[in-house]
């Protein structure tokens, strides 16, 4: 499928969805390209395994329908759509919170205190509004601050310490206090009009689909970059522009050791790193469960949230049983033991789960690249004529961020090539 050439116009480094987003972007505008990805297969972090009868994402993630990065390549004919609603449980109890997506006015029908009280929904929903009217969040720089910090300014206690902060941090996959709030407004605002769910088939399916026709090296772990070379084991590779598409560890391990003449800014340098989370599988005879995420408003943790993911997409599991994704984030959370996690969901999913069966647990090293407040969002990062920085370490972490940034070197490789 890939032509030897002596010198490739164009090489990208990873198979993500930034250097699938590149690759897509690249073929449409008819440059040459290859792309080399170390592992079997495309995604990156958006990729899922059948264990046995099941189908697991490697890590609980939704895809949003309307990114508008990857609605210009991908529009499936079916799709799983999610809940727009999230189960808060506080002291047993289940309190169902309509999403402000859907219709403003639903976030108040759970009028009960123990969710925050009407002043402080209200307070929220007016927040919400107004980041929905604002099309383009201006760089707030030294003046950002963490969503933490934001979200106390607005005056809303016991809704952000029972509902969003739980809720957020099953997004960030770190604390909010450590998160940029300009950035969690960019995901906010795609959130608020999103279309979130699940391709048939597992996120999987969404890799395999945009990678169907580029060219692609799989098992092709880059070694090194140069100026206008790449080296993986022996082969080197001659190319005239390089995007350099892979997570920001492995990016940050390949430009440490480049022989290029210019290199990223110390701060950008240091500043790529990335979060852990921990995703656990379980089974159990078929419950009468739905598809609404689960968090619990106490935080009393370990388990950020959890779902019973076969209620939304009833391929995850083989009939007769549901299967539930919990997630716990932070470094820790490799070493949470699993007696500690059962007896967490016992209490969010209000059952006994001593019976329930292991399928699989994912430790996610490489889950998110820290975003902390005063980190820029960028497009792509250029490091002298010929290599451009691309990835959710570069924009923002999300899919949308991947994509925009892949979309956006490519682009910027067409003007010079
Ligand atoms: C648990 C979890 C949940 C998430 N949930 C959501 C969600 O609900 N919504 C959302 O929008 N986003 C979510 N995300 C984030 C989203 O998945 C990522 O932001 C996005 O997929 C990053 O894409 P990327 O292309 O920048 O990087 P990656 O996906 O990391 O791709 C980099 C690729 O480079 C390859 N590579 C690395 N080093 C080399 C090398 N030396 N040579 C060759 N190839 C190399 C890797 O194998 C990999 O395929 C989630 C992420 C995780 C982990």
């Amino acid at each position: 499928m890939t032509t030897r050439r002596s010198e490739l116009p164009v090489a990208i480094i990873g198979g993500g969805l930034a250097g699938l987003a590149a690759g897509l972007r690249l073929q449409e505008l008819d440059v040459d390209f290859e792309i080399f990805e170390s592992s079997d297969g495309p995604g990156g972090r958006v990729r899922s395994d059948q264990v046995g009868d099941y189908i697991c994402d490697r890590g609980f993630q939704l895809v949003n329908l309307d990114y508008p990065d990857l609605a210009r390549f991908y529009r499936p004919a079916d799709f799983h759509r999610a809940s727009k609603a999230i189960d808060v449980v506080i002291d047993s109890k289940v309190h169902r919170l309509g999403d402000p997506r859907e219709k403003f006015s639903r976030f108040f029908s759970s009028l009960n205190p123990a969710t925050g009280s009407p002043l402080e929904k209200f307070r929220f929903l007016k927040f919400i509004r107004g980041l929905k009217s604002q099309s383009n969040l201006t760089h707030r720089g030294h003046n950002d601050e963490s969503f933490e910090e934001a979200m106390v300014a607005l005056g809303i206690g016991s809704l952000y310490s029972r509902v969003i902060r739980p809720f957020a941090q099953g997004v960030f996959l770190e604390r909010c206090d450590q998160v940029s709030a300009e950035m969690a407004y960019k995901l906010i605002q795609f959130f608020i009009t999103g279309t979130p769910g699940l391709p048939i088939g597992g996120v999987s399916s969404l890799a395999r689909n945009l990678a169907k026709d580029l060219p692609i090296n799989f098992n092709t772990h880059v070694d090194e970059i140069g100026e206008g070379f790449l080296r993986f084991g022996k082969r080197k590779r001659r190319a005239r522009k390089i995007i350099l598409a892979t997570d920001a560890l492995a990016a940050k391990l390949l430009l440490g050791d480049a022989h290029i003449d210019s290199s990223l800014d110390s701060k950008i340098f240091d500043s790529m790193t990335m979060s852990t989370s921990t995703t656990w599988y379980h089974a159990l005879d078929d419950a009468d469960l739905d598809a609404t995420l689960r968090i619990d408003g106490l935080g009393a943790g370990p388990v950020t949230n959890s779902i019973a993911i076969s209620k939304l997409a009833p391929e995850y599991s083989p009939p007769g049983k549901t299967l539930i994704s919990s997630t716990v984030i932070g470094s820790a959370s490799e070493n949470t033991s699993e007696s500690s996690v059962r007896r967490h969901l016992a209490s969010i999913w209000g059952m006994e789960t001593g019976g329930w069966e292991l399928i699989a647990k994912y430790v996610i090293k490489k889950s998110l690249p820290h975003h902390p407040p005063g980190k820029p969002i960028n497009s792509y990062l250029a490091l002298g004529e010929r290599i451009l920085v691309v990835g959710d370490h570069v924009s923002f972490p999300s899919q949308q961020g991947a994509l925009e940034s892949g979309v956006a070197a490519a682009e910027k490789i067409v003007e010079t090539i």
